[in-house]
């Protein structure tokens, strides 16, 4: 995330005000990335319509939404149009479906709406990503009088025209190739002016297309030497008469993530005759997630490092030449051929380098695996902060993608385990004015609360904290229970945000469910823990014999695993507690202790 912020910040102050940098989404469309964008002043950059919805969807404004697809239906283009997106028509075809849409809704034209053109650019270096020759399939060529001619002559045509684009290219391209390359379509742009008596073209996108290196971890070329390149060879972007649009994708990401593969097995059968040995290492992340670097390896090589099954440095080991293999029922799917490291052994990690861009954007559903999670880390405070930020996938959303029904619920090898913290909050707890006894019972509360929350972080399960939230208007029960109990108040949950024990709180992505009553009726618990894909239920919290029991029952009741963390419990005195316990541990759900769950023995 440091690294990320870091590049979304230099961009901004390398180019200056006259400058939109929108995040190519196609090369991480995770939407944490782009809302993040948004938050440093991006906008994004669309290649369909699926991005530009995640793109809204990030809280990015209409107008910094560019939509590039070459392929915008008539219905896309209509939407993009009534949400006010930036569009750039690929070709001429499309600036005449644009002006018939608009002259159907004279009201309304909020767009900026330009045309890309290829101005030809000479010397990409991989024929996959070029884009600068006449045949293009992206853009209308300005390689002939004519064309120029007809792209000018559309301009004077359509007074809905006021932008131009271009994207040079993909990887393979030089800095000084997209130098050029925005100095022509500044020149277009001029020429454009002229022809329509008056300062038509507001806006200039030149898109993306700077490289990424792949060899170490600086990075090569900075948005600081690219910005020198533009201001040499197109000064005028520079001088604020309009607004510049950038798209990088690859340079703003790709030096941001890596991936980390386990090593599931490792082979190396006896050489034969004169042959060196190889070690082939097969992992769980190949061509799945890595699909350029398997599918075109030529062109794509990417650091590789390893590190023992805890995550520390490999030591001790001989060295011997390994293929890295992906777990792809096919025989092109290896990471990287041919390097030296030393043995991996099952369990290993294997660390891939610069894979913040086009590579999880490219996951492939060849052989139905499933995208794996993703984790989002970042220095605060002198320490290093972990955050689980997507989750990963679910076999039943790949069957959904095959157009098939749901999973059988012991499918994926057990489901799983989410700890269910209950009405752990200051009206149970600190704050109660009567809590004496229970502070005196349960001294090991806070503590051991803290501590099993720390295991079950660890261990990645899922957390779900149960608050009450009883209210005369939503808790029918409560006029009776106020009868009989004239010294509790009852009434729980403040209107205001909720308040957290210091030792127990939620963190950003664990689900806060609020609930009216003492069990999980009427709440959305159940579902949601169903739909995590969740079997087994740890409870814990307060009080046990009331609203812990009542939670247990139902999680019990709807087919959970269930099991009792009894020493992350408390009660109004031991005896009740423990009666609790007595008569129901072993009979609607097992009691477990905080060591057990740390120690993994309370997991089935
Ligand atoms: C892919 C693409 C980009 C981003 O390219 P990078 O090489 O990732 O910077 C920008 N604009 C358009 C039109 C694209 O197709």
């Amino acid at each position: 995330m440091d690294a990320l912020r870091s590049t979304f910040r230099d961009a901004v102050t390398s180019f200056g005000p006259s400058f939109m940098h929108a995040l190519a989404a196609k090369s991480c469309p995770l939407s944490f990335i782009l809302k993040d964008a948004v938050d440093h002043g991006l906008g994004i950059e669309c290649a369909s319509y699926g991005e530009c919805e995640a793109a809204l969807a990030a809280g990015c404004e209409p107008c910094k939404i560019v939509f590039d697809s070459p392929a915008k239906t008539h219905a896309e283009l209509a939407w993009s149009l009534e949400k006010g997106l930036t569009i750039n028509a690929d070709n001429l075809d499309e600036v005449d479906r644009l002006a018939q849409l608009i002259a159907a809704r004279p009201t309304l034209n909020r767009s900026t709406i330009g045309l890309r053109v290829n101005p030809i650019v000479e010397g990409g270096e991989i024929d996959m990503f070029a884009v600068s020759t006449p045949t293009s399939k992206f853009g209308h060529p300005l390689h002939t009088a004519a064309s120029r001619q007809a792209a000018v002559d559309a301009f004077v045509k359509h007074s809905f025209l006021n932008a131009v684009h271009a994207h040079v290219g993909s990887a393979g391209t030089s800095m000084e190739m997209l130098a050029e390359g925005a100095a022509k379509l500044s020149q277009f742009a001029d020429e454009v002016d002229e022809a329509c008596g008056g300062a038509r073209v507001t806006t200039i996108d030149i898109g993306g297309g700077l490289p990424a290196n792949a060899e170490s971890d600086e990075t090569s070329p900075t948005w600081g030497e690219y910005a020198a390149a533009l201001r040499a060879a197109a000064p005028a972007l520079f001088a604020g008469g309009r607004l510049v649009v950038t798209e990088f994708g690859r340079s703003m990401v790709t030096k941001a993530g890596l991936v980390v593969a386990q090593v599931e097995y490792a082979k190396e059968p006896a050489p034969a005759a004169g042959e060196a040995p190889l070690r082939t290492a097969v992992c769980q992340v190949g061509a799945d997630v890595l699909m350029r670097a398997c599918y075109n390896p030529g062109h794509y090589q990417h650091r590789i490092s390893v590190y023992d099954a805890g995550g520390m440095e490999v030591q001790g080991r001989r060295t011997v030449v390994h293929n890295i293999a992906g777990p792809l029922c096919f025989a092109g799917d290896y990471v990287r051929k041919g390097v030296v490291l030393p043995a991996l052994l099952a369990g290993d990690l294997v660390v891939v380098r610069d894979c913040g861009s086009n590579t999880l954007s490219l996951f492939s559903r060849h052989c139905s695996r499933l995208a794996p999670p993703v984790w989002a880390h970042w220095r605060e405070g002198g320490r290093v902060r972990v955050r689980r930020a997507k989750g990963g996938e679910r076999v039943e959303n790949v069957l959904r993608f095959w157009g098939g029904g749901r999973a059988p619920p012991s499918a994926g090898g057990g489901g799983r385990t989410c700890l269910v913290v209950v009405d752990v909050q200051p009206e149970y707890w600190s704050g109660l004015s009567d809590g004496g006894e229970m502070k005196r019972d349960f001294p090991l509360f806070e503590e051991n609360t803290a501590a099993l929350l720390r295991a079950c972080r660890a261990r990645g399960l899922e957390i779900a904290w149960v608050r009450a939230d009883y209210r005369r208007e939503r808790s029918p029960w409560l006029p009776q229970f106020s009868a009989l109990n004239p010294e509790k108040g009852g009434e729980t949950g403040g209107r205001g945000p909720p308040e957290w024990e210091p030792f127990a709180a939620p963190r950003p992505g664990e689900a806060v469910v609020r609930k009216h009553s003492w069990g999980v009726g009427g709440t959305r618990l159940v579902e949601l823990l169903k739909g995590r894909g969740v079997e087994e239920v740890l409870v814990c919290g307060l009080i046990t014999s009331v609203c812990v029991q009542q939670t247990a029952f139902g999680l019990f009741e709807a087919g959970f695993r269930t099991a009792l963390v009894e020493d992350a419990c408390a009660d109004r005195g031991r005896r009740r507690h423990d009666a609790a316990l007595e008569l129901y541990a072993g009979y609607m759900y097992r009691a477990v202790k905080v060591e057990d769950v740390i120690k993994g023995e309370a997991l089935s």
